[in-house]
């Protein structure tokens, strides 16, 4: 019955563009656990093409694995 979400593993794709969006943010609002991906590409206006992605806080594993993480720098290329 483990019902998780890792966003890590998600890929989200711009249909602008058609390149893979980088996760840039990260917010909790209510229960939902909320993360901005934007192209960085210098194609796509990034305030246009912006994809926000709520997990449900309680099936979020990313967030619960680091929950004192603001900012994709972090994991901007780390590998677990
Ligand atoms: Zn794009």
């Amino acid at each position: 019955m483990a019902e998780e979400i890792n966003i890590r593993n998600i890929s989200v794709k711009c249909g602008h563009c058609n390149t893979y969006q980088t996760l840039c943010g990260f917010a909790r609002r209510d229960d939902w656990n909320v993360y901005t991906y934007e192209c960085e590409n210098g194609i796509c206006d990034a305030n246009m093409t912006r994809t926000l992605i709520e997990v449900p806080a309680h099936l979020d594993v990313f967030a619960r694995r680091d929950p004192e993480w603001r900012g994709g720098r972090k994991h901007a290329g780390a590998e677990e």
